[in-house]
């Protein structure tokens, strides 16, 4: 894997766009700290610093640079905090992640894309825990967590992962079946009540529950 002057070039015009978007400094640093297309299969070389989702075999998608970066600005993450990420992916959200102190705990219901990424964020030096299961369980030997990042549409809010939030804790995740609306989820007390607050429209790949 090669970061050639080239890349990091494509790379800083993307940080731009993104920073002309309202991204801010500290999630720009960490996308400049990760070769996006070190996530993509080669044929993408060339153009894995568009502002695109592209796809990723298995009939997955990594997400969009700027639906990446937004989401990880709503979480708000600060560093040593215990994330749980729903869709691991190619895997490039949950390095950002941990490129900003967060411990992160990240779930894949694909198989195969789970292997496969497990051993990419390996070798990238990372070192957040990876599971294989249904996101939709969450992780409650792990938990609480004080964040949750939903990188598929999920239906609704799966109270599983409320569950095993803090309280005060956030959850950013897209809801809705063929368009998603970002909903900022804040658990407000031990009983699980909570506040959401709606954050613009996206489009995710189904989280799909009970497929494995
Ligand atoms: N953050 C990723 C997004 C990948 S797309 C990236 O930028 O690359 C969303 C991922 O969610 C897919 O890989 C899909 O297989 C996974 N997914 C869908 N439903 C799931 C579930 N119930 N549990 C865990 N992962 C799920």
């Amino acid at each position: 894997m090669i970061d050639s002057f080239k890349h990091k070039g494509l790379r800083k015009k993307l940080i731009e766009k993104l920073r002309g978007k309202g991204i801010e400094p500290k999630i720009l640093d960490a996308f400049e700290k990760i070769p996006r297309h070190f996530f993509l299969d080669s044929t993408f070389d060339e153009i894995a610093y568009e502002d695109r989702a592209f796809a990723i075999g298995c009939g997955q998608t990594i997400s969009q640079p700027y639906t990446v970066a937004f989401q990880t600005q709503l979480l708000e993450v600060k560093k040593g905090e215990k994330i749980l990420e729903i869709g691991t992916g190619s895997g490039f959200q949950t390095c950002i992640l941990c490129e900003m102190g967060a411990k992160v705990f990240t779930i894949e219901r694909q198989k195969t894309l789970f292997e496969k990424t497990k051993s990419l964020i390996k070798l990238l030096g990372y070192t957040p825990k990876c599971f294989f299961g249904d996101g939709y369980a969450g992780l409650p030997a792990y938990g609480p967590f004080d964040k949750v990042i939903v990188t598929c549409g999920a239906p609704n809010i799966p109270m599983a992962l409320v569950d095993q939030m803090k309280p005060g804790g956030k959850m950013v995740i897209p809801v809705g079946e063929d368009v998603q609306e970002m909903n900022v989820i804040t658990k407000l007390d031990k009983e699980n009540n909570i506040s959401t607050e709606v954050q613009g429209s996206f489009k995710f790949v189904p989280m799909l529950e009970k497929k494995i």
